[in-house]
């Protein structure tokens, strides 16, 4: 059910401690950890510690939730000295979801192209 922990969701694990993650924000509502697989100098992901599969149902089930995904998304550009910077999620397979539990990138330190990929 939305909002509810998933016993197979690896963020949910991220979220519970029983997969480490390189956390560099925690807030009573959100985790912020340093991408695995890093694609920018700085390169966050921004979950909330509730389960939504995608930024859609997010918004949809709790729009303050999601606020609070931006503000510390914003937070970790702050804490990270970046002037410029880009907020990505992607939402379904087609757009390059891989992991299903809604989670912001925060991408910056480097040029950024316009279209992505
Ligand atoms: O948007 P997408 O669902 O593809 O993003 C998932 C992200 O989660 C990937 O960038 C991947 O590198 C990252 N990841 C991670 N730690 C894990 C597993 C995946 O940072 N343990």
């Amino acid at each position: 059910m939305a909002g509810e922990p998933q016993d197979d969701c690896l963020f949910c694990k991220i979220v519970a401690g029983t997969i480490p993650a390189t956390i560099v924000r925690e807030t009573e509502t959100t985790v912020a950890f340093r991408d695995i697989n890093p694609q920018a100098p700085t390169h966050v992901l921004v979950i909330p510690k509730a389960h939504y599969r995608d930024a859609a149902e997010l918004a949809a089930h709790a729009p303050e939730l999601a606020a609070d995904v931006l503000r510390e998304s914003a937070a970790v550009a702050d804490e990270d000295k970046l002037d410029s910077y880009r907020t990505v999620f992607n939402t379904g397979s087609g757009a390059g979801q891989t992991v299903w539990h809604a989670h912001a990138h925060v991408l910056g330190g480097r040029g950024l192209n316009w279209p992505p990929g």
